[in-house]
């Protein structure tokens, strides 16, 4: 974070979309800055089970140390996500996604007059243009060419950038590394 400029002690809110590894596993480094560098508050709303399933979660990453050191530094609410609601001031709306067995929430969230909807993993279906209907911006995963089981492929994120010719597109998930036109690390390209 700090290389993109972003301060991890000032984030107020993290909205979870759902549980897979991918999508959880790099939060340990960031909780341990925040129970011991920047113990500043911060919510984490998510599906049903949030609280138990990161509990666990931070239990794996510090054993018995979490319990006794660290959870009582940790300045932290969580929420179930609501089909609307507010976090750190900002209104959102969820919606489900169709995503494998578990799901996955996709938001909408007003920030500053501007609707931004944020997918995670989700398949190319109905639930999807209602989440990016009428956005400013949409940030969709894209994971690659062809068949990608319960994800978007780059055809999908085409034909939807297509059906919403209004709302500017940034894709993410996507492949990195030997897949034919993948991305690098870090790396943005326009298309
Ligand atoms: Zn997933
Ligand atoms: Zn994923």
């Amino acid at each position: 974070m700090s290389r993109v400029g972003v301060d991890a002690g000032a984030i107020e809110a993290v909205f979870l979309t759902h549980f897979h590894g991918d999508h959880t596993l790099g939060l340990p480094p960031f909780v341990l800055h925040r129970v011991f560098v920047d113990p500043r508050p911060i919510t984490f709303l998510g599906p049903q089970g949030i609280e138990e399933r990161l509990e666990a979660l931070w239990e794996i990453s510090w054993g018995p140390d979490w319990q006794k050191v660290m959870r009582p530094r940790f300045n932290v609410r969580y929420e179930v996500a609501k089909p609307v609601g507010k976090v750190a001031g900002y209104k959102y709306e969820t919606v489900k996604l169709d995503h494998g067995t578990s799901g996955s929430n996709g938001y909408r969230i007003w920030v500053e007059g501007k609707i931004l909807a944020y997918s995670g993993d989700t398949e190319p279906t109905a639930p999807l243009d209602a989440l990016v209907e009428g956005a400013d911006i949409a940030i969709v995963e894209a994971t690659g060419p062809g068949d990608v089981f319960s994800h978007m492929s780059w055809e999908d994120a085409t034909a939807l950038k297509k059906r919403h010719p209004k709302t500017r597109f940034m894709f993410n998930h996507v492949y990195n590394g030997t897949v034919d036109g993948a991305v690098a690390d870090f790396q943005v390209i326009e298309v």
